[in-house]
């Protein structure tokens, strides 16, 4: 009698347990597996950082390399409530790219991280979603460049490339929309530590919101303009958390950039942020580093 009441207990245990940790956690997947960055480096710095926040649980999806067979990369979008991309690679399969659409536009949360920005020039959907992109070909077609000029985002048509990026250096980061529950409460500059700044990016901006920007500065062969950082894109019913930040391992331990991921990420997933700022974070002359 005894044992039977323990093992039912056990069980009832178990089970809630189990419930428990499946309605705490959001499911989240990183996709990698080709990139002109070190992708083996930054994904479990990635992974660790969102599963820091207590939100998610997270997967990882490797890509076949370059020049194989994508027949078994197939990504199960709609399991997860956010898909956060470190790859820039060849263009995905067409059925796997209208997935991904479907993913996005029906309520999924996307985040795209530094290089995965620079990723299929080609694919109009995946260019409205990131808003923003660089390298790979884009020119004018891609859309307008974006800089902050007297108080105001000015979009610029004329001809050139998309993409650049000086030496790396601290910057500045400074807030230009401090109502958005991501930028909510931070301060409205901070010193990012040593990183690449992108410059000259250009893109469709069509369902955009500029959260901030950096001041590309042409000694440090930048472009001369403010140029935007960390932004938002809504498509469809889904959210999207771009930032441009975090080139490497060095860059990623910036308290700046790890804030505004965790943050970017809980708001593309659901709407809001619960996250407090963390009581490390950056001021205006003094980056911050964790270990
Ligand atoms: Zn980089």
């Amino acid at each position: 009698m005894f044992k039977s009441t323990w093992l039912v207990l056990m069980v009832v245990l178990a089970f809630s347990t189990i419930g428990f940790a499946g309605s705490s956690t959001m499911k989240a997947l990183i996709i990698d597996g080709q990139n002109n960055h070190d992708w083996k480096a930054t994904t479990p710095i990635l992974k660790a950082l969102l599963e820091q926040t207590g939100l998610f649980s997270v997967e990882v999806i490797t890509s076949p390399p370059k020049g194989a067979d994508f027949s078994s990369f197939k990504p199960e979008f709609s399991n997860y409530r956010l898909v956060v991309s470190n790859f820039n690679g060849e263009p995905w399969p067409e059925e796997v790219q209208k997935r991904f659409e479907a993913y996005v536009s029906s309520g999924g949360g996307f985040v795209v991280y530094h290089a995965a920005d620079n990723a299929f020039p080609n694919w109009k959907e995946f260019n409205e979603i990131i808003g923003l992109g660089g390298w790979e070909g884009r020119n004018e077609k891609s859309g307008p460049y974006v800089r902050y000029r007297e108080n105001r985002f000015v979009f610029e048509n004329s001809p050139g490339s998309a993409g650049h990026h000086g030496r790396q250096h601290e910057f500045k980061i400074i807030v230009r929309d401090s109502n958005h529950p991501i930028m909510k409460g931070l301060p409205i500059e901070w010193l990012h530590a040593q990183d690449e700044l992108y410059d000259r990016m250009r893109g469709p901006a069509k369902y955009t919101e500029f959260l901030a920007t950096a001041y590309s500065d042409p000694q440090t062969g930048g472009s001369g303009e403010h140029e935007p950082v960390l932004l938002t894109v809504k498509y469809g019913k889904g959210r999207v958390f771009h930032t441009m930040l975090g080139h490497g391992p060095e860059a990623m331990r910036c308290v700046g950039f790890i804030a505004t991921l965790q943050r970017g990420a809980e708001w593309a997933a659901t709407g809001n942020v619960t996250q407090k700022l963390p009581a490390d974070f950056p001021s205006v002359d003094k980056h911050s580093i964790r270990q």
